[in-house]
């Protein structure tokens, strides 16, 4: 399926015009479309947004919430295709541009795990358990739900690797590296303990020996946003805001987290620094959209972003008002585009490794 380009019309409104009509369908629309908006959105479509979150509440609430029958996702291509896995038959999940996907998830295809898999199980006689990260493609999601592991988010990484480690002996963590190291060093794994497995080296690039050895095996994945961040970021913080409070997300490298004062999802983030007392200083090391969100909701906190570029989630970023308004008009007329349906087979399994999550982590 690709993106259509959008009609002329809507290209050539202006963007108060743009909004005007926006405002205008949703109203006629009613409670038949929800619009759910991930924190990296900006501003001028978080706007729209029923709900905000991260990948994990909106994901709970596609599974608990079954009145709206439409699901418009302002957020990315994996999100949208867990929301279609979670929610009901009747409900159609639409992302308003096709190209708003994840470098992240590209970063797993499926006959490469399997191929790690298979290698896997020939080295070694463990019992070996699988986790995705949410930010993985729902073919990933039903492979590690066919082999008894689970999804995790990076608010619940911790309590889905205790679970795994209660089952097996040894887990391969999907797609990023940086969550499941960051998450096995803060369950007490020493780095001697994991491995990388680069999908494009035989063998990961590992020998026998250290696959044997390994109690974690970290997928060779990373966020090219949060991967941006480096720890001398960190340290020029500090000198250009003494006493500042340098808070981070758990997809960034290992030695940002470490140098970090606090490590969190998303969620954690917003929790922390909107609930710190006001003359607070903090530097974040996430997505430019929320800490510009935080910044202009919390005035009387100092709050920067960890680096001075400004990491911006570009596919998150295709998300436009415009698209958000097209999708609008279409549902109008009538027709749905850009539906994110995932075949039922694949959607039985990524379900079940999905639901494991909910269930571990309530
Ligand atoms: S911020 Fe990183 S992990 Fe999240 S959607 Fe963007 S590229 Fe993917």
């Amino acid at each position: 399926m690709h993106q259509a380009l959008l009609p002329e019309h809507l290209t050539r409104l202006s963007d108060e015009e743009t909004d005007r009509r926006t405002t205008e369908i949703r109203d006629r629309l009613g409670s038949r479309l929800v619009v759910l908006g991930h924190h990296y959105q900006r501003d001028e479509v978080i706007k729209f947004a029923d709900l905000r979150g991260d990948s994990f509440k909106l994901a709970q609430w596609a599974a608990t919430r079954k009145d709206a029958e439409y699901i418009l996702f302002c957020g990315v291509h994996f999100m949208a295709e867990s929301a279609d896995i979670l929610s009901a038959d009747y409900q159609k999940v639409i992302l308003p541009d096709l190209n708003a996907g994840c470098s992240m998830a590209d970063m797993a295809a499926l006959d490469q795990v399997e191929t790690c898999w298979d290698v896997l199980e020939r080295v070694t006689s463990e019992r070996i358990v699988p986790i995705t990260y949410m930010n993985s493609a729902a073919g990933i999601k039903a492979f590690v739900g066919r082999r008894d592991g689970a999804v995790c988010t990076s608010s619940n990484a911790p309590a889905v690797m205790r679970w795994a480690l209660e089952r097996g002996d040894k887990i391969l963590f999907l797609p990023d590296q940086h969550l499941g190291r960051n998450t096995a060093y803060q369950l007490g794994f020493r780095l001697e303990e994991m491995t990388v497995w680069d999908p494009y080296l035989e063998h990961g690039g590992n020998t026998a020996r250290a696959l044997i050895d390994s109690r974690i095996v970290l997928w060779k994945g990373h966020c090219s946003v949060h991967g941006r961040f480096l720890p001398e970021h960190v340290d020029q913080v500090r000198a250009a805001y003494p006493g500042i409070r340098v808070i981070s997300h758990p997809e960034c490298r290992f030695e940002v987290v470490q140098a970090s004062d606090s490590v969190g999802s998303t969620e954690k983030i917003i929790e922390c620094v909107t609930q710190a007392p006001a003359g607070t200083a903090w530097a974040i090391g996430t997505e430019i959209h929320l800490v510009h969100r935080l910044r202009n909701e919390n005035p009387d906190r100092l709050i920067v972003p960890l680096d001075d570029c400004g990491c911006l989630c570009s596919t998150m970023f295709r998300i436009d008002p415009s698209h958000v308004l097209w999708s609008m008009e279409k549902l109008l007329e009538g027709e749905v585009v850009n539906q994110i349906a995932v075949p039922d087979d694949v959607a039985r399994w990524a379900r079940v490794s999905l639901n494991r999550m909910l269930e571990i982590t309530h």
